[in-house]
């Protein structure tokens, strides 16, 4: 296929890519001595040969009876296993056979294959077994936290003498930490006392928020019928500004505190960007105007989108390493708009995702780091730490007490190896691949591409029959004006059902791409309601997919999605 020179990738680009998938993603013992371990490389070597989904289990040696070992044993073995004896063939079949992300054709939902410096850096973490819960129990640990939350404050905008952060569960947790930092300030009370005693109270969030901003909400005990406020999005999926002024309106006019403000720079599927200049600007005004004290607290998701920071001072007009046309005004709009993060009180990172860096790794990152002090509990609850060192804490904030460090020390090697240039490198590739995926299948006859402006790397579409709906843009335009008439639900139904057995039919070819129950949503009704459209993505994160990937998903749909020749009279 030939590739229009807007999507082509720029040599110097290329072998500035490839240079950092063999520094950084080759697994090659030479760079990495680590992975020349021979249990580690029987390892890798198995994963490598990408065996097919079916018969993978039967080509491992005595890969069925280890499997049915795992599905049945019951029992802690009584005696001791000698090292001397070879590894644990459990330990090394489970590894071996755990999903395998280093497949270039892995582009399943937000997940990566974490890079050669973070698996180094946090088995080095695991190694040291430091708990971050208290500088007694981490030591240097403790101040290579401080020194990722300067270098992470510094490229988002945040003053890294004042901003905080607590590396922590995943990014479900730090937006829990967003919630909570909201509630603790405007409600001090619920401390003690809970979040149903004094003053009413609303929560705001955006309807196209991960479900964690719903999730936490039950946890934190928030009546999520009746005080929590889900504001519409629009149809780039970011949150609707004229809505958010309304409710917001509103709820000062009856007095309603607003603990927390929940944004989303990134949504998981269709990557709508929120922005937060108007945000931050709506909630000063009005909060002048309502005479309120103590502001809502303005939290981002950022899970999936926050490497854009990387590209904060990135030079677009120049553009050094050379990302293509059909990439580079994307990025410089998504860029422009993380240029506003630093307008948040606080904001989530996933280095787990976009960072490459191995489970669990996440950083709540907040602007203010005196905002700690409200979530601090009473000292008498901690007994056994050794109080000279408890003001260097954030002990009696923290949700957790032990905090593993692999994670931390993952996400520091990832950042003093790959550099701000080798985050760029990896973001805009992974981008470039996103693009030529949607020009291709924009060349597909019967489908639909989701929000192909939001620029991000999940790819969401819908496949209409090509004999039956001969243009998906007039279809996708029906089924967003949602209504009542049987007939339309009946037409939905039967498109989607089309798509479903296609994808469920095709296998896995070329890409791992995932089935969505929502990829897009209907037009608001009257009552405020909207409905949801099921379709497919990929999510273009892996830095060893290629065109040549992404060329052959193109041929194995394109066959299906064909036109059935009408039969020869
Ligand atoms: C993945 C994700 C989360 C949840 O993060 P975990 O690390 O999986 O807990 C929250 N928000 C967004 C936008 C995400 O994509």
């Amino acid at each position: 296929m030939t590739i229009p020179s807007t999507h082509q990738i720029a040599p110097s680009f290329r072998d500035e890519i490839d240079r950092v998938r063999t520094m950084f993603f080759s697994r090659d013992p030479a760079c990495w001595p680590v992975f020349g371990d021979p249990v580690f490389a029987s390892i890798l070597g198995f994963r490598k040969a990408r065996a097919p989904e079916r018969g993978r289990v039967q080509q491992y040696p005595d890969g069925k009876i280890l499997e049915a070992q795992l599905r049945r044993e019951d029992r802690v073995p009584q005696g001791m296993r000698d090292p001397k004896d070879g590894p644990d063939p459990l330990l090394l079949f489970a590894a071996a056979l755990s999903k395998n992300w280093e497949d270039p054709a892995s582009v399943e939902n937000v997940v990566t294959s974490p890079c050669d410096p973070a698996l180094f850096g946090s088995m080095a973490g695991i190694l040291a077994n430091a708990n971050l819960v208290h500088p007694e129990y981490s030591e240097a640990a403790a101040d290579l936290e401080s020194m990722v939350i300067r270098q992470m404050a510094s490229l988002a905008g945040y003053d890294p003498a004042v901003a905080a952060g607590i590396f922590t569960q995943g990014g479900t947790f730090c937006n829990l930490y967003g919630y909570l930092l909201g509630i603790r300030k405007s409600l001090p009370q619920s401390h003690d006392l809970g979040l149903e005693y004094g003053q009413d109270y609303r929560i705001i969030n955006s309807m196209a928020g991960h479900y964690s901003n719903m999730t936490n909400l039950s946890l934190l005990g928030v009546n999520i019928r009746r005080k929590t406020i889900r504001v519409r999005a629009t149809d780039n999926n970011d949150i609707d500004l004229a809505c958010l002024e309304q409710q917001l309106t509103a709820c000062f006019q009856l007095d309603c505190v607003v603990p927390t403000i929940m944004l989303t720079m990134g949504t998981t599927d269709t990557f709508g960007v929120d922005r937060v200049r108007p945000v931050y600007d709506l909630r000063n005004r009005l909060c002048e105007q309502f005479e309120i004290t103590v502001k809502p607290h303005i939290h981002v998701d950022s899970a999936i989108g926050w490497p854009l920071i990387f590209f904060l001072d990135y030079d677009f007009d120049a553009n050094p390493l050379g990302i293509n046309e059909a990439t580079l005004p994307g990025l410089q709009r998504n860029a422009e708009r993380f240029s506003e993060l630093k307008f948040a009180d606080s904001f989530t990172i996933d280095f787990q995702k976009w960072g490459y860096v191995p489970y669990t790794s996440s950083l709540v990152m907040i602007k203010n780091g005196a905002d700690l002090k409200a979530l601090e509990h009473d000292e008498e609850y901690f007994s056994y730490f050794e109080t000279e060192l408890e003001g260097q804490t954030h002990l009696h904030s923290t949700i957790e007490c032990s905090r593993g460090a692999a994670g931390l020390f993952g996400a520091s090697a990832a950042l003093q190896y790959l550099g701000v240039k080798g985050f760029q490198c990896l973001i805009a590739n992974t981008l470039q691949n996103a693009n030529y995926f949607r020009f291709r299948l924009s060349q597909v006859p019967g489908v639909k591409l989701m929000v192909a402006q939001n620029q991000g790397p999940s790819v969401g579409f819908r496949m209409y029959d090509p004999n039956v709906v001969s243009d998906p843009e007039a279809e996708f335009d029906f089924e967003r004006h949602r209504h009542d008439d049987p007939g339309y639900r009946e037409r939905v139904d039967r498109n989607s059902r089309f798509h479903r057995e296609v994808f469920l039919r095709r296998g896995k070819i070329g890409l791992y791409t995932n089935w969505v129950k929502f990829i897009a949503h209907t037009d608001y009704d009257s009552l405020g309601r909207c409905g949801a459209l099921p379709g497919e993505k990929a999510v273009f994160m892996n830095p060893r997919t290629r065109f040549e990937d992404i060329d052959q998903f193109i041929s194995s749909i394109r066959a299906i999605a064909a036109p059935t020749p009408s039969l020869p009279q």
